[in-house]
C-alpha cells in the first residue's frame, strides 16, 4: 500500500501547479542528482521575434508560407511578422525536417526554410552571417533568397532556478539545443549551466542524455514534440503545461503547468520532506 505521507506530497505539489503522476516519482525527485534542459521554451520564452531579414525581403513571404504548416516556437514568430494572410491554396507540398527546417512546394517552387544543417542537406550556398541570433535561411530552386535573424529571449526564473537547483543538491546542469552554439553559449552563461551540447539532431539529444545517465538519477526538462523519446529516457520527464505539446506532456512524469522552473527545485525540496515523513 502507499504511505499517507505520498498523497499529501502529491497533493501539496498539485497546490502549487506541479502535477505529478504517480507515488514513485515523489521518491525519485527526492534523489535527483542532474537536470537537463531543452533551450527553446523551456529555458527561454520560445517567443522569436523577427529582428532582421538580411537578402530578398521576399523571404519573410517565403518563410511565413512554409511556417503555415508547423507548430515550433519559431514557427509562430515568424507569422507573426508576415502579417499578412496565408493563401493555403498555393502550397502543394509540405515536409517538415526535424532538427532542421521545413520544404514545401509553393506556387510549382521548391522553398526551403530552416538552418545551415538544411541548406547543407540540399546542396545551397549561402553567405557567412555575423549575428548573434538564430538564422533562418530561405532558399527558392536551390538558390539562396534571403536570412531572418531571430531573437528569443530568457525566461525571468530561468536563472534563480539553475541556482535553487544546485542549493537542493543537483550536481550537473545541462542544456541541450538544436539551435547554433553561438546562441546557446551566450544562453547558458546568463544561467549558470554547467554544460552546453548544441547543434543536436532529435537523436542527438537521446545520445547525451544516455551518456549521461550513469552519472546519477536524472531528470529532463522539454516543451517540444521533439522532446518525448529524451522524456521517456530520462528517470523523471519535467513538461512545461503551458507551452508543451501533447506529446511531452503525455511522456512525462512531472508536469509544470505554469512552465515556471522555479517550480523544479520547489518539487524537489517538497519531495524531500515527504521522504522525510514517510520514510
Ligand atoms: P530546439 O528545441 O533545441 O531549438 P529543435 O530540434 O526543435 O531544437 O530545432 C533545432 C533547430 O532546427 C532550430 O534551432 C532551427 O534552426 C531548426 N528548425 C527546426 N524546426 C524549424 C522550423 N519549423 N522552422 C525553421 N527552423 C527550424
Ligand atoms: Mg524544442
Amino acid at each position: 500500500s502507499i504511505p499517507l505521507g505520498f498523497f499529501a506530497g502529491i497533493g501539496g505539489l498539485s497546490k502549487n501547479g506541479i502535477l505529478v503522476k504517480g507515488s514513485t516519482v515523489i521518491e525519485s525527485l527526492s534523489t535527483l542528482q542532474q537536470m537537463v534542459f531543452d533551450k527553446t521554451g523551456t529555458i527561454t520564452q520560445g517567443k522569436f521575434g523577427v529582428s532582421k531579414i538580411l537578402g530578398e525581403q521576399k523571404a519573410i513571404e517565403y518563410a511565413a508560407y512554409a511556417e503555415s504548416n508547423s507548430t515550433h516556437p519559431i514557427a509562430k514568430s515568424i507569422l507573426d511578422a508576415y502579417k499578412e494572410e496565408v493563401d493555403t491554396k498555393r502550397i502543394q507540398e509540405v515536409e517538415e525536417i526535424a532538427g532542421h527546417g521545413i520544404r514545401i512546394v509553393l506556387d510549382g517552387e521548391t522553398i526551403l526554410v530552416g538552418n545551415t544543417k538544411l541548406m547543407d542537406q540540399f546542396n545551397i550556398k549561402y553567405p557567412v552571417i555575423d549575428e548573434l541570433g538564430t538564422l533562418v535561411y530561405v532558399s527558392k530552386n536551390n538558390e539562396y533568397i534571403g536570412t531572418l535573424v531571430i531573437e528569443d529571449q530568457l525566461k525571468q526564473d530561468s536563472k534563480q532556478a539553475i541556482q535553487s537547483l544546485k542549493k537542493a543538491g543537483i550536481k550537473n546542469c545541462v542544456m541541450l539545443t538544436g539551435d547554433r552554439k553561438a546562441v546557446a553559449d551566450h544562453i547558458a552563461s546568463q544561467v549558470g549551466i554547467d554544460s552546453v551540447y548544441s547543434e543536436c539532431l532529435p537523436n542527438d539529444k537521446v545520445n547525451v542524455v544516455e551518456s549521461l545517465l550513469p552519472q546519477g538519477n536524472l531528470g529532463f526538462a522539454g516543451d517540444g514534440i521533439n522532446d518525448a523519446p529524451v522524456l521517456a529516457l530520462a528517470d523523471l520527464g519535467f513538461a512545461m503545461g503551458g507551452v508543451g505539446s501533447d506529446a511531452a506532456i503525455e511522456a512525462a512524469d512531472v508536469v509544470i503547468m505554469d512552465d515556471n522552473l522555479n517550480k523544479i527545485p520547489l518539487a524537489i525540496n517538497r519531495s524531500k520532506k515527504t521522504m522525510g515523513i514517510v520514510k
